[in-house]
């Protein structure tokens, strides 16, 4: 038990020193990070790089293999930590607390080791509409593999499992019922209680994904009484790279490996069946992530007591953040929440009208607010609430009011910005041509700009002129996969070889891109096309460490598009 003070708390962090105040510099601008998208990660406190740091500089060594010292000490605090997810979580015995990568991996475990040599064709696999990927596509997998299928839990308005619909969706042919115990995008704690009792009514396995849940409220997984529980440190102020697959021991024991290899084996030999070791080393082949491990558990030693507190300050704070973050919201006339009513933790999902959601995201960042935009790996869930994407603001107990006043400015200013100004959805005869930019104009553009701000401001001037398309031409042919965005391109070629691209996206800042793409790539032929050395190009735009190929604005997938339509 341990009383919550903000001050005391967030001074532990090191990445949010200096800021627990928002600053602004001359230009008004914030000049450190305002961190809101705890829900992808939190930050780590002292304690936890400097374990890592401990183990790496006085006692590293591979753990349970060596009969010295140093692995004798490294096994111990390894071990440690495992006791010490047991007590977090309630678990019976360490022996259901398997290491594993994260919820991600704990989920494929479950899924591989499990539900591939169960089940059968035709049986049932329930899952809820909210779900994140990871605990949706490791079923779709398994379905493949075994003929099962797969039914989905729908939402309330207010984005809770709808619990009138259980009795209709898990019946007998139910196998395995999987869902978050707080859905990523929604903030919504779901009924998993229920969940978990009608899934055992029916005699079938429940999973639950905590992923969301740990950072946030005090589990018990003996209560809730479910066959699996899973989460990943990182996002409960451990490391990455570590994760937890608690599971009821009968089920652990029943479960074939998931990997061979080193430590999860009692017995190897060419001539006899190999043996395997006990829970939990059977699922633990290879070397495990030690240090991780290690330093986990000082960031449980750190949240464990805060949730435990029956004063429940810990959790008093972080609800008046979110009272106080989404009251201010509510206030602004754009902001459009994607469900109804106020979320159950600090993860708060909406869009403002007239604006696409990585425009804002990329927007608040030039003020220092890290904030999250797109489909938030919850695809099916988009597209349920009819939406390609949208902005989420997840808080942790270490942020501040002052910090929430300032993310408030900062979107009423970006409201206010002249190059931003709210546009018709999709209007033609504007423009009539795509510019005529070329690389050296590009690069001379460039030139007079200082550092990212005012090259995502030009950017978007820049998005500005691109001609949008008709709606007929942004169809399933002119898509471009992989941009996490839409976007749409078409390509045209005259009779002297030379293509032109003409494209369109719902966000300005791509729209931005796709002049800048163009200047490398119109007007040219396929040879020259080919010859363009575009990482270069980016490079001296310096852009290169804005546009990831997979998470981030998917340019990308546009530069590989184009290369592919234009054919040698
Ligand atoms: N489930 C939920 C609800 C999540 O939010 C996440 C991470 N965003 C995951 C699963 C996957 O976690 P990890 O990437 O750490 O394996």
């Amino acid at each position: 038990m341990k009383k919550f003070e903000l001050y005391h708390f967030r001074k532990q962090f090191p990445l949010l020193q200096n800021t627990s105040s928002p600053r602004h510099d001359k230009n008004g601008k914030h000049s450190a990070i305002v961190y809101f998208d705890n829900a992808a990660t939190t930050q780590k406190p002292q304690k936890v790089i400097d374990s890592q740091q401990d183990y790496y500089c006085h006692y590293n060594a591979n753990v349970h293999r060596a009969s010295h010292q140093l692995s004798s000490k490294a096994t111990f605090a390894f071990e440690n930590s495992r006791t010490l997810v047991q007590g977090f979580i309630g678990a019976h015995s360490i022996k259901e607390i398997i290491w594993t990568k994260g919820a991600t991996e704990s989920i494929n475990i479950v899924v591989q080791s499990m539900a591939r040599n169960t089940l059968r064709p035709g049986d049932e696999i329930v899952l809820c509409a909210s779900e994140h990927h990871a605990n949706i596509v490791p079923w779709q997998i398994v379905a493949q593999q075994t003929g099962a299928l797969i039914k989905i839990l729908p939402l309330t308005k207010q984005g809770y499992i709808d619990v009138t619909k259980l009795d209709n969706i898990i019946t007998d042919k139910t196998k395995f019922v999987a869902c978050a115990h707080i859905s990523n995008v929604l903030g919504r704690i779901n009924p998993v209680e229920k969940v978990i009792a009608k899934a055992k009514s029916v005699g079938a396995i429940s999973l639950i994904d905590g992923a969301q849940a740990v950072a946030h409220l005090a589990i018990d997984v003996e209560a809730l009484d479910c066959d699996f529980y899973v989460f990943s440190a990182h996002k409960m102020y451990g490391p990455t790279g570590i994760g937890v697959l608690y599971g009821k021991k009968e089920h652990l024991e029943a479960m074939p490996p998931y990997q061979g290899g080193g430590e999860m084996i009692k017995t190897v030999s060419f001539t006899q069946e190999t043996t395997f070791n006990s829970l939990p080393f059977k699922f633990e082949a290879g070397t495990p992530n030690i240090a991780a491990v290690i330093a986990f558990g000082e960031s449980i030693n750190l949240l464990a007591p805060y949730l435990a507190d029956i004063n429940k300050g810990y959790h008093l704070y972080e609800q008046e953040l979110l009272n106080y973050c989404y009251q201010a919201l509510a206030k602004i006339a754009q902001v459009n929440f994607i469900v109804e009513g106020i979320p159950d933790i600090g993860v708060i999902a909406f869009t403002l009208t007239g604006h696409h959601n990585h425009d804002v995201a990329t927007s608040l960042d030039t003020y220092g607010v890290a904030i999250r935009s797109g489909h938030h790996c919850a695809m099916p869930l988009m597209a349920n609430l009819n939406i390609d994407g949208c902005l989420r603001v997840s808080l942790a107990a270490y942020n501040t009011m002052a910090e929430i006043d300032y993310f408030i400015d900062s979107i009423n200013k970006f409201l206010l910005e002249p190059c931003l100004e709210q546009e018709n959805p999709v209007e033609k005869g504007q423009l009539t041509s795509t510019p005529t930019n070329d690389m050296a104009d590009i690069l001379t553009l460039f030139a007079k700009t200082k550092g990212w701000d005012s090259r995502h401001r030009e950017i978007m001037l820049l998005g500005k002129k691109l001609p949008r398309l008709e709606k007929a031409q942004r169809n399933d042919e002119t898509i471009i996969a992989g941009c996490e965005s839409l976007a749409w391109l078409s390509v045209e070629q005259d009779n002297q070889g030379l293509f032109s691209f003409t494209a369109d996206s719902d966000a300005k800042i791509i729209r931005g891109l796709l002049v800048i793409v163009f200047a490398a790539f119109n007007n040219k032929t396929a040879q020259k096309i080919h010859d363009v050395d575009i990482n270069d190009y980016f490079a001296e735009l310096g852009l290169m460490q804005h546009l990831s190929p997979s998470r981030g604005n998917g340019v990308l997938a546009i530069v590989d598009k184009i290369k592919l339509l234009a054919k040698p």
